[in-house]
């Protein structure tokens, strides 16, 4: 069995490295020069770290993250904590069995990169066409390479050419939020040590503001902003460096220790925030999408590299299962994965305005809720309303959705 996989962002790379774990051989095609990711961050919930300690990677994905224990949401005007989300490498290893972590992103990818088998990735091949028929299918590369395989998992990205050539145009859905992304690094912070490890965030109308980590020796602010329209943005749909002066100016009646992060952090990257609608498929064939060409989401649950993951741990254990049946393996990944990709696309959609409410009342309900909730409770469940999301074992998840069908079939 070989699997050619398209892209070698978060989702193509954790994927090679499921099928490489399962015996399958993979070459892995990206069409950027190296690693692909720019700065900032990523976070990876319990239900994608236990898919690292499955695999035997945890201890690398460990040494490159940040173990965030608290999450402070507070006032945006007075920076008042309206509540306390206890999210941490201990808390979560000991609610959920496996951690919390924050990074940054291209040292993710690097490090995930080195334990491929070397050879496998292939860097500077951009995929131009996809043809498949019985006996196999194949890729063709602009500088006319063709790679041959059993299957094609296209984790080409939302703007994923596989998707285009296999299953026809999906136009990317503007959500009116942009997001301004910017980082300090530790020696810019000569006082980094006493911010370990608590985050921030202040909703506040029509804005958001995180500041997290980015990996163990950056800090990572991102600030979302609603009712923007694309006309207004001199790039477009691309994403942009912008000065710190401008982000600021967007932030300049907020509480002092607002304006301060953001202040510090030299630019900014200005990202346009898009997603795709749930597709009905996302197989054809021998032909497979994965990650972000087929559920692109919006980050509002930081789930959108996560469920890219959850694809990858399912698409190997569903290839090692019928390696005989290709086509079969692909449907029934996708029959599993479908359901909890797309509502997690459409959570992400309803909390992206959640997040960033203008009414005060509706304001001051949910900041509400949120202080009720982390008063009640503690611990990593404590105001959290995503345990569906988080407390998941894709791949017990899978052998249990495997064993209904079967029983189904039986009865
Ligand atoms: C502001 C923001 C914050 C986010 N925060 C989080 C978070 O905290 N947690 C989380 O889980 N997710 C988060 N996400 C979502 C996450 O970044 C994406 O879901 C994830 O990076 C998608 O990975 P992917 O590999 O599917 O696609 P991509 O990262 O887009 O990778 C696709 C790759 O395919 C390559 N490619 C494209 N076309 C071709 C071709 N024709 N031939 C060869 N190669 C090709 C591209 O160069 C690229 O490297 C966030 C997203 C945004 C915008």
């Amino acid at each position: 069995m070989k699997a050619i996989i398209i892209g070698g962002g978060i989702g193509g790379i954790i994927s090679a490295l499921t099928l490489t774990h399962q015996g399958i051989d993979v070459e892995l095609y990206e069409r950027a020069d190296g690693n692909p990711e720019i700065g900032s961050a990523v976070q990876f919930t319990a239900n994608v770290t236990n898919i690292f300690q499955r695999i035997g990677s945890l201890d690398v994905v460990k040494a490159c993250g940040s173990p965030v224990e608290v999450r402070h949401m507070r006032e945006w005007n007075t920076g008042t904590i309206i509540s306390t989300n206890r999210l941490g490498d201990t808390i979560a290893e000991r609610e959920l069995g496996s951690p919390y972590l924050v990074f940054q992103r291209s040292e993710l990818l690097d490090r995930l990169g080195e334990l491929l088998p070397a050879g496998v990735a292939r860097y500077g091949m951009r995929c131009v066409n996809v043809e498949q028929d019985q006996d196999g299918v194949r890729a063709v590369f602009e500088n006319g390479h063709v790679a041959q395989g059993d299957v094609l998992i296209g984790a080409d990205g939302i703007r994923s050419t596989v998707r285009r050539l296999v299953f026809g145009e999906v136009e990317p859905v503007f959500s009116g939020k942009v997001a301004y992304r910017g980082l300090i690094p530790q020696d810019e912070l000569p006082d980094f040590d006493s911010y370990k490890w608590t985050a921030n965030a202040w909703p506040a109308p029509g804005q958001f503001l995180l500041q997290n980590f980015a990996g163990r020796a950056c800090i990572n602010l991102s600030l979302y902003r609603s009712g923007q329209r694309l006309e207004d943005l001199d790039t477009g749909h691309r994403t942009a460096v912008v000065s710190t002066e401008e982000v600021v100016a967007f932030v300049k009646d907020w509480e002092p220790s607002a304006v301060a992060w953001l202040s510090k952090s030299r630019e900014f990257l200005r990202w346009p925030l898009f997603d795709i609608e749930p597709l009905k498929t996302w197989t054809e064939g021998r032909v497979a999408l994965l990650g972000d060409a087929a559920h692109a989401t919006l980050p509002f649950i930081g789930q959108g590299a996560g469920q890219g993951a959850e694809d990858a741990s399912a698409l190997a254990d569903a290839l090692a299962l019928t390696p005989s049946d290709p086509v079969g393996a692909l449907k029934l990944y996708e029959e599993f994965r479908l359901p909890r990709a797309s509502r997690v696309q459409l959570e992400s959609r309803a909390r992206s305005n959640y997040m960033m409410l203008r009414d005060p009342f509706a304001i001051n309900q949910r900041n509400l809720q949120w202080r009720e909730a982390s008063k009640a409770i503690t611990g990593y469940f404590g105001n959290s309303v995503d345990h569906w999301i988080l407390n998941y074992d894709v791949s017990k998840a899978f052998r249990d959705h495997v064993a209904l069908k079967s029983g189904n079939t039986a009865a």
